[in-house]
C-alpha cells in the first residue's frame, strides 16, 4: 500500500485503545436480508470493531464512512440491554420462530466484551427465550470460550462459527494484526468442540495458507467449514475490497496468486479431502443456520 492507502485504510496497532461509548438503541433485533436471508434477524451487540481487519467490508458501509473517525478507533456498546432483547424476542416470536446471526457488522467477542459482557447477557436472554430457534455466533475471538456455560444451555440452538482465514500467523499479522493469534483460535475451536458445542470454521475471507491448513482445522474436531473469498463474499463481487486497496497489499508482498478466484478452488479441494464435500460450504451457503 502507498502512504495514502494506509491513511485511507488504517490498521491501528493493538496497543491503541478504541474510544468506547455506551448507547441505548431503540431496536436490537434487525430483520436479516441479502447474504443473511437464511435468518430472520441479525444482532450486533457493538457498533464498530477494535479488531480493525484491513479487508473488513464494514469499512465501506455508511456506519463507518460517515463516523468521522478511523475504523477500529471507536466502539459503541449497547449496554444494559438484555431485558430489552428478551422483550423483542418475545414479540418477534409471535410471528415466527426467530433465527439470529450474531454478528453481521462487528465481532461480538472483541476486547470490549471482556468487561461490558453485552454478548454474554444477550446469549443468556436467548437461552431463556422460547422464541429463539437458533443463533449463529460469528467471531474470531477465543473469548467466546468464557461463555461455554451459556452456550451449553443453548445446546442444539447455537453454533459457534470461528473465523480462521489461514493457518499462517504471519498472514494474520499482515491482514488483521489486531485480531487474536491463529493458534489461540484453533485452540478455542478445540475447546468448543470438546464441550459439545456445534462448531464451524469460517475460512472467510481465505488468506494465503499452507498445505497443512485443512489438516490443522480437522485436528480441532470442528464439524464443518464455511469457505469464502473477496470475490464471492464481500457483498459487491470484490468491488468493495478493491476500493479498500487490498490488492496492493498482496502485490507488495508477492502474494498476487492468492488474490484470485481460483485460490478458493485449490483450498476447497484440500478441505473436501479432509472433511468431505458435504461439510465444506462455499460463500452464502456456508453461513446458513
Ligand atoms: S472482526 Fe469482523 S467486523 Fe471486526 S474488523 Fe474484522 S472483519 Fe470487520
Amino acid at each position: 500500500m502507498t502512504t495514502s492507502d494506509t491513511d485511507k485504510n488504517p490498521v491501528p496497532r493493538s496497543s491503541r485503545k478504541p474510544v468506547l461509548t455506551h448507547t441505548s438503541p431503540k431496536r436490537l433485533l434487525n430483520p436479516a436480508s441479502g447474504f443473511l436471508s437464511g435468518y430472520t434477524h441479525t444482532l450486533n451487540p457493538y457498533v464498530g470493531c477494535a479488531f480493525s481487519c484491513s479487508y473488513c467490508y464494514v469499512r465501506e458501509m455508511p456506519v463507518a464512512k460517515f463516523r468521522g473517525a478511523p475504523w477500529g478507533g471507536w466502539v459503541d456498546i449497547k449496554a444494559e440491554t438484555a431485558a430489552q432483547l428478551g422483550r423483542e424476542l418475545e414479540r418477534a416470536g409471535r410471528k415466527a420462530p426467530v433465527t439470529v446471526f450474531m454478528s453481521s457488522s462487528t465481532d461480538p467477542y472483541q476486547p470490549a466484551e471482556y468487561e461490558a459482557r453485552v454478548t454474554r447477557s444477550w446469549l443468556e436472554a436467548m437461552a431463556d427465550s422460547d422464541a429463539l430457534q437458533f443463533v449463529m455466533v460469528q467471531t474470531r475471538s477465543p473469548l467466546v470460550t468464557r461463555d461455554l456455560d451459556v452456550l451449553q444451555r443453548l445446546g442444539s440452538r447455537v453454533r459457534v462459527s470461528m473465523t480462521i482465514e489461514t493457518d499462517l500467523d504471519a498472514m494474520r499479522k499482515l491482514f488483521s494484526p489486531a485480531a487474536p493469534p491463529i493458534a489461540a483460535r484453533l485452540n478455542a475451536l478445540r475447546q468448543l468442540a470438546e464441550a459439545g458445542i456445534q462448531t464451524q470454521a469460517a475460512v472467510s475471507p481465505l488468506l494465503p495458507c499452507s498445505g497443512e491448513f485443512a489438516a490443522r482445522l480437522a485436528a480441532t474436531g470442528v464439524q464443518r467449514v464455511a469457505l469464502d473469498d473477496y470475490f464471492r463474499g464481500d457483498g459487491s463481487l470484490g468491488r468493495r475490497t478493491e476500493r479498500l486497496g487490498i490488492r496492493e497489499l498482496y502485490v507488495r508482498h508477492g502474494l498476487e496468486a492468492w488474490y484470485d478466484r481460483e485460490a478458493l478452488d485449490r483450498v476447497r479441494a484440500e478441505l473436501e479431502a479432509q472433511f468431505g464435500a458435504d461439510l465444506v460450504r462455499v460463500s452464502q451457503e456456508g453461513f446458513l443456520p
